[in-house]
């Protein structure tokens, strides 16, 4: 059995296995897809002391890291049940079963899509989901945000100091934002708020983002917005589908962590996008990663004998 059994292996995942191994503690890691969401990121800007990367360049260096010391990486596995006994249990898709003293979930967030044509083709040419990672690189140009909630509106405000001009499209009849957002928000010149829109298309010239088409739900009438930029702001869905009736987790789905990154079950801690944590990047992931390590060696000292 390990000591400590990361599952995740995203930034959050390899910070904690670093430092659970640097403990010179048994620890594994098992993920779905080693790197997580930085294999889907091009540029990076924010990794603070590296002033650009790319994600698959980071992930490299993420593996390299890890592997310098003794840890057990079991990359492809998909974990499906987390069960406590003696000992806390993992099983993974495959029917393999890995035990553990302490387990650290760290199996991330996926953006909620619009599911519409040119998304999925135009991703990362012009279709964002991270205004702070992608704000800078739409700096005076037109952008559009999708979602009028709070997530959509503080994009809008933060992006309006950036960028040239901010429509904000809304699908339902009313922002769902808080208040105090949508005040400020319409107080800006630069920022537009369409209600009832239904984004159909994203529209590109073969190598980047050009426009999207809406549909007006009220009256039917198709339009079209010419703007470089598309963030889409219209959920984070975490990763916590088969963790559902095994541990506390927010109304959000996300799992409620403490301060040292402990569960509601003993001995499993978890870090990163996955968790209450508020804002999700990569600097943030890594140091929750961390806590969770320290925290989960500081319950082994405390409860397991050697
Ligand atoms: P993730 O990176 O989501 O990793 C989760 C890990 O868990 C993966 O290895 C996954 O395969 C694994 N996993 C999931 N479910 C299971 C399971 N059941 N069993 C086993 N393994 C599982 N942040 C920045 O700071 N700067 C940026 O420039 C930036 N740009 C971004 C651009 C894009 C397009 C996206 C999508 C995100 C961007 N982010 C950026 C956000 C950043 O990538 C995340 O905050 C960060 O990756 C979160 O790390 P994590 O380890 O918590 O989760």
């Amino acid at each position: 059995p390990y000591d400590v059994l990361v599952v995740g292996g995203g930034p959050a995942g390899a910070a904690s296995a670093i430092y659970a191994a640097r403990k010179g503690i048994r620890t594994g890691v098992v993920a779905e897809r080693f790197g997580g969401q930085v294999m889907d990121t091009m540029a990076i800007e924010n990794f603070i002391s590296v002033k650009e990367t790319e994600g698959p360049k980071l992930v490299a260096n993420l593996e390299q890291h890890v592997l310098d010391y003794d840890v057990d990486l079991v990359n492809t596995q998909r974990a499906k049940r987390l069960t406590k006994g003696d000992m806390i249990e993992v099983e993974l898709e495959s029917g393999a079963v890995l035990k553990s003293k302490s387990v650290i979930l760290a199996t991330g967030a996926r953006w909620r899509e619009m599911n519409v044509p040119g998304e999925k083709e135009y991703r990362g040419k012009g279709v964002a989901y991270c205004p702070h990672c992608d704000g800078p690189l739409f700096k005076g140009k037109k952008v559009a945000v999708i979602g009028g909630g709070n997530s959509g509106i503080e994009a809008a405000i933060d992006l309006a100091g950036i960028v040239e001009h901010v429509t904000v499209l809304e699908f339902g009849n009313t922002l769902r934002a808080d208040e105090v957002l949508v005040r400020k928000a319409k107080s800006m010149k630069n920022i537009t708020i369409i209600k009832e829109a239904m984004t159909t298309e994203v529209i590109g010239d073969g190598q980047r983002v050009i426009g999207l088409n809406y549909t007006d739900r009220a009256t039917g009438d198709k339009h079209l917005v010419d703007v470089a930029g598309i963030f889409v702001q219209i959920g984070l869905i975490p990763n916590t589908e088969w963790l559902k009736d095994t541990l506390e987790l927010s109304d959000r789905g996300e799992i409620v962590i403490d301060t040292k990154g402990q569960t509601s079950m003993p001995g499993v801690f978890a870090a990163g996008d996955v968790t209450t944590v508020p804002y999700k990047q990569i600097i943030i992931a890594m140091g929750a990663g961390a806590t969770a390590a320290l925290g989960a060696f500081d319950h082994l000292i405390r409860t397991s004998v050697p």
